[in-house]
């Protein structure tokens, strides 16, 4: 098949390998991979060591295949009919909407390597590797040079049907497949997740810092959250939706009904108070096969302990202190923290006549 027809019937038979969408990009590094080595130097990946010890085979993923030719990139839609973290009830938790389902790199992983395997039973044996948020491929930027999405200001991709709810995997290759066009700019001048975030992780657009999202505070940071970033988590104790929940482009909300991606119970707007009482047990039967054990149990108790002092709610004290009891010091001293900040207002006595 000439590189054009089997462009087409790879981007077919990753549709009915179960994938919503499908672009091609050369395997050369696309222009924004550029300002990679930048990002870091600034810092702006923090301790993102996956990031950081592998940025020159990241920067061009010849450096790590030279056989690769072709970067087929496929998205999968992951929204589902529940409401955003701006709709939701303000006392209860906050979980990035990805995380609620089955652990979508097993998801993905198994679909691209079914897809690998009807394209090679047409085209014949080829080298391939397929790739999900790991490895040295920064999936964005190639799937942002196959037309899978526009780069937003808030640094996601944004496709006009889709909008930024889904995930992207890639099967680099050596076949030669005809590439896609890049999307056109879909922002404009809408500025509604620089505005919306509440850490300041965007301080220009298009560019994340990342030691401020609270993505990154949540599920990377392994140690403790700075004093002064702890105020801006507010109730979001696993990732963050909030830059995407306000974008206009995930407005028109399409459901793929894909059974995976449903909330397992307790993870949408999860109570506070019963997070705060897993113990290592618990924790491993709650998500196991779930995005969210990422974080361990003393990451997710860490930050279950930042939301319980930034809800105001002083009733809350018994657990926190339980939680400063806790075996892990990192989450006693951020348990610590959170009663500090729900002590009650002294008393002031009234000023004489
Ligand atoms: S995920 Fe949250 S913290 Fe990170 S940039 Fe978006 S709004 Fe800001
Ligand atoms: S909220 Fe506005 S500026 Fe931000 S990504 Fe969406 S369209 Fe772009």
């Amino acid at each position: 098949m000439d590189p054009r027809s089997l462009a087409a019937r790879a981007k077919a038979l990753a549709l009915e390998a179960g994938f919503d969408l499908a672009g091609i990009a050369a395997a050369e590094a696309p222009p924004e991979l550029g300002f990679f080595a930048e990002w870091i130097a600034r810092g702006y990946a923090g301790e993102m060591a996956y990031l950081t010890s592998q940025a020159a085979h990241r920067r061009d993923l010849r450096c790590a295949f030279p056989w690769a030719r072709s970067v087929l990139s496929v998205g999968l839609q992951y929204d589902t009919p529940h409401p955003y973290s701006t709709e939701a009830p303000a006392e209860a938790g906050w979980i990035a909407r990805y995380a609620w389902g089955d652990d979508y790199h097993d998801v993905m992983r198994t679909r691209l390597e079914r897809l690998a395997g009807r394209l090679e039973a047409e085209a014949g044996p080829f080298r391939w590797r397929a790739y999900v948020d790991t490895g040295p491929v920064v999936e964005r930027a190639y799937a942002a040079a196959a037309g899978l999405g526009a780069w937003g200001k808030n640094s996601c991709l944004l496709h006009p049907e889709h909008g930024s709810w889904f995930f992207i995997g890639e099967l680099v290759t050596d076949l030669e497949l005809a590439a896609d066009a890049p999307r056109p700019d879909m922002c404009g001048s809408c500025t509604a997740c620089l505005d919306a975030c509440p850490t300041g992780a965007l301080p220009a657009p298009y560019v994340l810092d990342a030691t401020r999202c609270i993505s990154y505070l949540t599920i990377e940071l392994k140690g403790p959250i700075a004093e002064s970033s702890r105020e801006g988590v507010g109730r979001q104790v696993f990732g963050c939706d909030i830059c995407q929940d306000v974008c206009p482009w995930n407005r028109r909300r399409r459901y793929r009904a894909e059974p995976a991606f449903e909330p397992r119970a307790g993870l949408l707007g999860p109570d506070l108070e019963e997070l705060a009482r897993l113990d290592e047990d618990g924790f491993r039967a709650r998500f196991r096969g779930s995005a969210v054990k990422r974080a361990k149990r003393r990451g997710l108790l860490r930050n279950v302990a930042v939301a319980l002092g930034n809800s105001g709610d002083a009733a809350h004290r018994p657990v926190l202190e339980r939680l400063a009891e806790d075996a892990d010091p990192l989450v006693q001293e951020h348990a610590r923290w959170a009663l500090r900040r729900l002590a009650p207002e002294k008393e002031t006595a009234p000023e004489a006549e």
